[in-house]
């Protein structure tokens, strides 16, 4: 049976009198571990599929199924990374922050009431992240790059069956980027999630991912690929070269 499985599910917005269709009839399925990119130009249903697959908007037709059952609302296996948005809590510290979604009933006293194996976990994912000296830090104090760092952290130590990240890069620079980038995928290696990466950066989806779902420019809704090139995939190889080239001739423009 596929982990999380999409059929016929169509979605649109209401625009005036009319509607805006955005998905038509789509079908897909992921098995759990799977990398899914979502892939394609601006305005194109990137976050609007990932909310549908995160239970945070219903499908108009169709349905959305994890482990067999119908999605119909936000489920706490899955964790999601919305786009542009600073998701942190202005009052906690990092550490409580990346606690909250897990211990919110215990807010402030949630680390002394941590299990030890939580404890463990808790130190593994803020040395990963590069978080531990920034621990007592509350948001104002934290650059872009360091909040999206707590932000992961927090999804990863709510230990989620499916993470949901919409374009979670996208607003740093070119050397956090990377090494974040790197941290996913190693921590993915090792967590065994399932995870469905929004993006509008071609290499990004080939570095990251091991399927891509691409929204093409013929207007018959996204198609799913598969990325052959091996792991670690160097961007700067022939091989990734052409791989790009040819994602960019099936996507209309970006
Ligand atoms: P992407 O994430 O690929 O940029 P979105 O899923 O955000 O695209 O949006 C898909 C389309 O739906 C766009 O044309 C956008 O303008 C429109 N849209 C998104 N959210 C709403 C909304 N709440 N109401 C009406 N139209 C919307
Ligand atoms: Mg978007």
């Amino acid at each position: 049976m596929s982990h999380l499985k999409v059929e016929n599910l169509s979605f649109s917005y209401p625009v005036g009198d009319g509607r805006h269709i955005v998905l038509e009839k789509l079908d897909l399925s992921a098995d759990k571990g799977d990398f899914i990119s979502i892939l394609g130009p601006s305005g194109c249903g990137k976050s609007t599929l990932l909310r549908l697959l995160s239970g945070f908007l219903r499908p108009e037709e169709g349905q959305v199924t994890l482990n067999g059952s119908i999605l119909s609302s936000p489920f706490p296996e899955g964790q999601m990374i919305f786009q542009d948005t600073n998701q942190l809590l202005p009052w906690l510290s990092v550490e409580n922050n990346i606690l909250f979604p897990r211990f919110r009933s215990l807010l402030g006293s949630a680390e002394k009431k941590l299990s030890e194996n939580d404890r463990l976990l808790l130190e593994t994912i803020m040395d990963k992240t590069g978080l531990l000296s920034f621990r007592h830090h509350f948001s104002a104090q934290l650059s872009g790059g360091l909040k999206q760092r707590v932000s992961l952290a927090r999804a990863i130590f709510a230990q989620p069956q499916i993470l949901f990240l919409d374009e979670p890069f996208v607003s740093l620079d070119a050397p956090s980027r990377y090494e974040l980038q790197n941290l996913l995928l190693n921590l993915w290696k090792k967590g065994g999630w399932t995870v469905f990466f929004v993006t509008h950066d071609i290499s990004e989806a080939l570095i990251l991912s091991d399927k891509m779902l691409l929204f093409t420019g013929d207007g018959k809704g996204p198609l799913l690929i598969t990325n052959f090139l091996e792991s670690p995939r160097d961007p700067h190889s022939e091989q990734f070269r052409k791989e790009k080239l040819r994602l960019y001739s099936l996507i209309d423009s970006l």
